[in-house]
């Protein structure tokens, strides 16, 4: 019998499939690593394991323990995943722009949330860092993974995500992309690579306006990437090469990856491709490229993939009434 021991034994070991259709005219061999085959459905779930089994290594967090997190998104989840299996209580506190289905996920996992209001300075005892801080210190047993800070975000990308890819390619890689938030995956894959073949080019795709790419952290729309400060987690000196991409080019990717390659990614996804391709268009066909799809599209339905939500911000043309000669032609 085949079976894992539990979903937890699901986390990593994600596949690598070649995009054939948004790859027309390169020469070089581009391949995906599907990041939303892991359970909770995001890269994320590795670090949230790596950082709960340092804690516990460390007797940071133990039985009857809490975990605490300023987090609406992927990490969340991974958290949540992991708190359940082990047995802590899970408390996420978010500003209250996140929508409900974000909410409702976390919930969905057992996870208790804590809604604070988005409209005050951080330095507020209201504001969502100030509670989570507040429920750290409270709370008897807290433990605060902290995803910008921890060194184990990094090191589980290390020792899961780089070691997979250099196994996958038989170690032919010769180019890694992966966007840039945290900057954990690109510095634990970076490094891991590196050490393998220095030769390898580790690329970070990044928003235009991120700090990464030399901007001030201006608002862009793709969600999970770019940063407007340096987080601790990110190594610059193992990445070669910052590409920027705009939001129009990153969703119209994204919505190209799902029509013509299946694959159903979030925004950051396309960001990477779209990204990534442009330092392809100048390989040889001896080149074989990685790059990292974070997560899967479904908690972005009403946003990249929503026509509405897409010609309210101009990424598509205004809407041309279709009439029943155009469908029949
Ligand atoms: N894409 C998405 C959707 C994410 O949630 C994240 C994590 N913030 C990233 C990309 C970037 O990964 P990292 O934090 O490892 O740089």
């Amino acid at each position: 019998m085949d079976y894992a021991q539990t979903v937890l034994d699901l986390v990593g070991n994600t596949p690598l499939v070649r995009l054939n259709s948004v790859t027309e005219g390169i020469r070089a061999t581009v391949l995906a690593k599907v990041e939303y085959l892991n359970p909770g459905g995001s890269s994320k779930d590795r670090i949230a394991t790596r950082i709960i089994d340092d804690a516990e290594a460390k007797g940071l967090l133990g039985p009857g323990g809490t975990i605490v997190e300023p987090t609406s998104g992927n990490t969340g989840i991974g958290l949540a995943l992991v708190a359940q299996q082990r047995g802590y209580r899970c408390i996420f506190v978010l500003p209250d722009k996140v929508g409900e289905d974000k909410r409702n996920v976390l919930t969905a996992y057992g996870a208790e949330i804590v809604v604070c209001p988005t409209s005050v300075a951080p330095s507020s005892p209201d504001s969502y860092y100030s509670v989570s801080d507040r429920l750290v210190r409270e709370i008897p047993g807290a433990f605060k993974p902290d995803q910008y800070s921890n060194p184990n975000g990094p090191l589980s990308h290390y020792e899961t995500t780089a070691p997979e890819i250099w196994r996958d390619t038989d170690g032919t890689v010769t180019h890694f992309v992966a966007g840039v938030g945290t900057g954990g995956t690109i510095s634990g894959v970076g490094r891991f690579l590196k050490e393998r073949n220095p030769a390898i080019r580790i690329i970070g795709a990044d928003p235009e306006g991120s700090v990464y790419s030399g901007g001030t952290g201006r608002p862009y729309l793709v969600e999970g990437v770019g940063e407007d400060f340096w987080p601790a987690a990110y190594d610059p000196g193992v990445v070669d090469e910052i590409i920027a991409s705009s939001d129009q080019e990153s969703f119209d990717m994204t919505r190209r990856l799902a029509r013509e390659e299946g694959l159903l990614v979030g925004g950051s996804s396309g960001l990477a491709v779209s990204a990534g391709l442009k330092a392809a268009r100048a390989l040889g066909p001896d080149d074989v490229m990685v790059i990292l799809l974070p997560d899967g599209g479904r908690g972005y339905l009403g946003k990249v993939f929503n026509d509405h939500w897409m010609r309210s911000y101009g990424f598509l043309p205004p809407e041309e009434g279709r009439t029943v000669a155009d469908v029949i032609g």
